[in-house]
């Protein structure tokens, strides 16, 4: 099943309709979440907000009620065999609420997750260039934004200003390394808003002693990069500086291979690990309309 095809299914027409459309499939489905609770108001980048957790909790269910709910580990085992219904649920990132609101759901179902988290959020708190993008074009005072170096035309903010977000993330995902600073200062300038405070991290990301106690009740605690570049920009040896990193951070060397690439138009290696994935996978990014990063 594509994707596309099952991002619809379970966005649009419920649970029930996605069991209809893979009735006859077989395979490892991978759900992969951001963060989970209500975006609301936030000066923060909305596109990763996965879902409420109502709806969670109501897609955990339907996994443990129909499907086989696996951790990387088992991977191997549930691809060797051609049939079977499994579920990977996997996280990215390592926000707050993920321990906060997603943990006490799957921990009352005892339905295992793994959780992607970048070390250097989780060691040093601080606001990531995708909510700091967002959160200079949502506290600007100004309306619009001109970026003459990076962006063709003049945006002029909407209601809710999400395409200019999006417009500017776009920008941001092609841009080389020593490009980064340079852009993120001139998107402080042209939106008035200035950087974004570190201050403003605090209590954005879990905490190791989050950490410690998901993985005492059966979570999987994977890694996702220190730093979370953009991987399709960043060069091999820094790649690699980043996962080798990340791997010796967490006290979990055994999962070292369990890691998923941040925002990258390389293949997704959420459903396998680092070396390349398996075929026969769906992934579900959120679930309900989540972007990945
Ligand atoms: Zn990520």
């Amino acid at each position: 099943m594509k994707r596309a095809v099952a991002h619809r299914l379970f966005a649009r027409s419920g649970l029930q309709v996605l069991l209809a459309g893979v009735s006859r499939w077989s395979g490892v489905l991978v759900l992969n979440y951001h963060r989970v609770g209500q975006a609301g108001d936030s000066p923060f980048d909305r596109g990763v907000w996965s879902t409420d957790a109502g709806t969670f909790a109501e897609q955990i269910r339907f996994c443990k009620s129909r499907l086989d709910v696996i951790t990387p580990d088992d991977l191997p085992r549930a691809m060797a065999g051609r049939r079977g219904r499994y579920a990977l649920i996997t996280f990215d990132d390592g926000y707050r609420d993920n321990h906060d609101v997603a943990f006490p759901i799957l921990k009352a179902e005892g339905v295992p997750a793994t959780f992607f988290v970048a070390t250097g959020f989780i060691d040093t708190p601080r606001v990531p260039w995708w909510d700091e993008l967002a959160w200079m074009v949502r506290t600007s005072q100004r309306d619009g934004l001109e970026l003459a170096d990076w962006l063709p035309a003049r945006l002029d903010y909407a209601s809710d200003r999400e395409d200019v977000v999006e417009a500017l993330l776009r920008v941001y995902k092609t841009l080389p390394t020593e490009s980064i600073d340079r852009y993120l200062d001139a998107v402080a300038k042209a939106t008035g808003s200035g950087r974004c405070g570190v201050e403003l991290g605090h209590g954005l990301w879990m905490t190791w002693d989050n950490l410690r106690e998901m993985r005492a009740a059966g979570m999987i605690i994977g890694g996702h990069t220190v730093n979370h570049p953009v991987f399709s920009q960043t060069s091999a040896e820094r790649r690699r500086q980043e996962i080798l990193g990340c791997g010796r951070r967490r006290s979990t060397p055994s999962h070292v291979t369990a890691c998923a690439r941040p925002a990258s138009s390389m293949p997704s290696a959420t459903t396998a690990g680092c070396a390349g994935g398996p075929t026969g996978t769906t992934t579900i990014s959120g679930a309900s309309g989540s972007k990945r990063i």
